[in-house]
């Protein structure tokens, strides 16, 4: 039966795709991208001053519905500096989930901190709020204002949660957690560039958000993040870490603090700006493709095709299958490969990782009986005439 359904399935994705072998998830560059960086390299302004990064923060803030946005050279820049303008310190503890991409837990411990990881939902893959709950009123008190982990001793200094291959979590339920508790949220919003819990965009619903351009998401900058905050003051301490803590003079070099250069460069600016245009369009046709692979995969129950929960709207970045058994994962993943056609599983829980496998966690229950079922499968923006495909 697998096998036909495996055969079936790579006819569908020869039918949307021309390219062989067929990749899970490549850029595509049809718009303005060669004009605006020959106009970036013309205009001598290459590197971290430029009109176009700022251009590329007013788009993206418009876009987002963020007040603030201030780029950066990469997502995990981003977070890292969202840690320390959420105040995280050596020492502190921030819980985040087991299942995600590895720079959501490293940029934790760039701010000296320690991820404690706790379980997803298996409908979003993205952290659960009744295991956000369970663990604070389980492992935590709040003592003069500090929330305490009453088995390691240390301060828990943030939430980060994250909205896995562009499916929005059950954000607002962990929004008012944070806020019962005092703990500052910060979301990872990496993946869900065009994702939307209601009317709100992915990205506002914490202190300070971060989304990444790197090739493989939505739409990319070659590399490159950002920093989304609503708080004025935010901005502005993220705008100063980010260029070396520079105080802005005519002439003068004064620095009046330890910081990084984190600006994204005006040539991968140039590039987002003319991606951004077309994100719109990317969503639209990632949408269709999503409806095909839905159609496809209703006819085996079995085999799970994922869609965002009630109320919230997926920007289908990387569509999302969750197989029966780990066995019939793995024989997807031998089949699909074996044949052209790119297809990926999901992280390794990061508690399993050498560097975080002595870090707190609650058993993460729904994290492994995901971490072994999971595919991904082909989502790039098609070549060529679309509405055939689609008609
Ligand atoms: C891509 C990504 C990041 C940031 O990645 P960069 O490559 O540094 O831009 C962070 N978190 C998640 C979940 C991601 O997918």
């Amino acid at each position: 039966m697998q096998q036909i359904i495996m055969r079936n399935f790579k006819d569908l994705v020869s039918q949307i795709y021309s390219e062989s072998p067929v990749s899970l998830h490549r850029p595509k560059f049809d718009g303005n991208e060669k004009k605006y960086l020959v106009e970036c390299i013309d205009s001598n302004f290459v590197s971290s001053v430029g009109q176009r990064v700022v251009d590329f923060e007013t788009s993206v803030a418009k876009f987002t519905g963020a007040r603030f946005a201030i780029a950066t050279v990469n997502g995990t820049a981003a977070l890292h500096i969202s840690m320390l303008l959420a105040k995280i310190k050596p020492g502190d503890e921030v819980i985040t989930q087991a299942l995600t991409f590895v720079a959501t837990s490293n940029a934790i411990t760039y701010s000296g901190a320690l991820p404690v990881f706790i379980d997803v939902d298996r409908d979003t893959m993205g952290m659960s709020p009744l295991a956000l709950r369970k663990f604070l009123e389980s492992s935590c008190e709040k003592r003069d204002g500090v929330i305490k982990n009453r088995i390691s001793g240390r301060r828990i200094a943030g939430c980060v949660p994250m909205h896995t291959f562009g499916f929005p979590c059950r954000i607002k339920e962990i929004v008012a957690i944070c806020n019962e508790w005092g703990i500052p949220l910060i979301e990872d919003a990496a993946e869900s560039l065009g994702s939307y819990v209601g009317e709100q965009h992915t990205g506002n619903f914490g202190l300070l958000a971060t989304l990444s351009f790197n090739g493989n998401k939505i739409i990319t900058s070659g590399g490159g993040g950002m920093i989304l905050t609503n708080d004025e003051m935010l901005a502005q301490q993220a705008k100063h870490l980010t260029t070396t803590a520079k105080i802005p003079h005519a002439f003068e070099f004064i620095h009046d603090e330890i910081g990084y250069n984190y600006r994204m460069p005006n040539l991968n600016a140039a590039l987002g700006c003319a991606q951004l245009e077309q994100l719109m369009r990317f969503l639209q046709i990632k949408a269709d493709i999503a409806k095909k692979y839905a159609k496809f995969f209703q006819e085996f129950p079995s085999i799970k095709f994922i869609f965002p929960i009630l109320g919230s709207r997926a920007n289908y970045w990387l569509n999302t299958i969750i197989l029966e058994s780990p066995a019939e994962r793995d024989a997807w993943l031998a089949y699909t490969n074996a044949n052209g056609i790119m297809t990926r599983p999901i992280w390794r829980l990061m508690s399993s990782l050498p560097m975080f496998k002595n870090c707190q966690h609650d058993g993460l229950k729904n994290s492994y009986w995901l971490e072994s079922r999971v595919l991904n499968i082909p989502s790039s923006v098609p070549d060529g005439l679309v509405t055939p495909i689609y008609a």
